[in-house]
């Protein structure tokens, strides 16, 4: 039987995936839990709900009839969620006419997914674009993750996996034959800190990545700029030290803050950890650029 996953979006003409015109998959569920996360509803492995509460029509009720674990309440006429009673069973969502309720997360079959990805095949082919596996973290799901990949191998399409490296190695070793371009991120390199700011500690993911650095035919290493997190000169010096103590030379991104995920986290209901960080200014980011290009690496400002 053909292995499921689940996913919380495919976002078409995506350019900042890798190269040319891509298609992006987007896997739910990711083990770390980065404060500054700008796709939080790829943190979760189950699906949830995101809620719009501007969009609430006054004198709706459907989603209220929906439900049936009575989740939803209506008070001076907007919507509320009960997210303790909820069962992600995505049923308000279809029923809202509005969409002010919208399910993160469905499952999917191998073919569901290729059939959405290969929609878009003549603009791959026109642009040296792809497919991208993104979330969350792909690899958090590797057997769908290696039945998709092969499902595209099929197909004649490049291939990238943004991955958070924050996995058992064997599973890199399965989907390396598969992978045209690794996107790795990485983000602080002592470890006290990482575990503070993502959840985890970073060995695992140092240890994966001085091995791929060799065996990856191709990868790119994806380091967010977050003000008060890893943008002193120090941190910088040490991400940049890092990147060129590896095996093989790779271009780094340099991916600076935005504040896209704060809206998100409204709608998911969570606490907005970083209402008081600015977005980096255009003269810190070239700083930082300017620290990985003294050591002789290949930088971009942004993915
Ligand atoms: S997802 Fe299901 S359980 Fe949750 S609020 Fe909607 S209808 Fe109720
Ligand atoms: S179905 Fe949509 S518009 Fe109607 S009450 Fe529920 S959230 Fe509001």
């Amino acid at each position: 039987m053909q292995p499921k996953g689940t996913i919380f979006s495919i976002k078409k003409f995506a350019i900042h995936d890798g190269p040319g015109i891509r298609s992006t998959i987007f896997f739910k569920g990711c083990p770390l839990r980065c404060t500054w996360c700008h796709n939080p509803e790829g943190i979760s492995p189950a699906a949830e709900i995101m809620v719009f509460p501007d969009r609430c029509l006054k004198e709706c009720a459907d989603c209220l009839v929906a439900c049936p674990k009575n989740a939803l309440k209506k008070r001076g006429g907007t919507i509320f969620l009960e997210r303790n009673k909820c069962v992600g069973c995505g049923l308000c969502a279809l029923s809202c006419p509005a969409e002010a309720l919208q399910l993160a997360g469905s499952r999917v079959t191998v073919n569901e997914a290729v059939y959405q990805l290969s929609k878009d095949t003549a603009f791959y082919r026109n642009s040296g674009g792809g497919i991208t596996c993104s979330g969350g973290e792909p690899l958090l799901q590797p057997r769908f993750l290696q039945a998709l990949l092969t499902a595209c191998r099929r197909q004649n399409l490049h291939t990238a996996v943004d991955t958070c490296g924050h996995a058992p190695f064997s599973d890199f070793e399965k989907i390396l034959p598969l992978t045209d371009l690794f996107l790795y991120d990485l983000k602080i390199m002592d470890e006290g800190q990482h575990r503070r700011l993502t959840g985890v500690s970073n060995r695992l993911l140092i240890k994966n990545l001085q091995k791929l650095s060799l065996l990856a035919p191709r990868l790119a290493i994806r380091i967010p700029l977050i003000p008060g997190a890893n943008d002193s000169a120090a941190a910088t010096a040490e991400l940049a030290d890092f990147c060129a103590s590896l095996p093989r030379r790779h271009s780094v991104h340099l991916l600076p803050y935005h504040r896209g995920g704060r809206a998100k986290n409204k709608r998911l209901g969570q606490f907005d950890s970083l209402a008081e960080t600015r977005v980096p200014a255009p003269a810190a980011i070239q700083k930082a650029g300017e620290i990985f290009l003294k050591r002789k690496l290949t930088v971009k400002i942004g993915g």
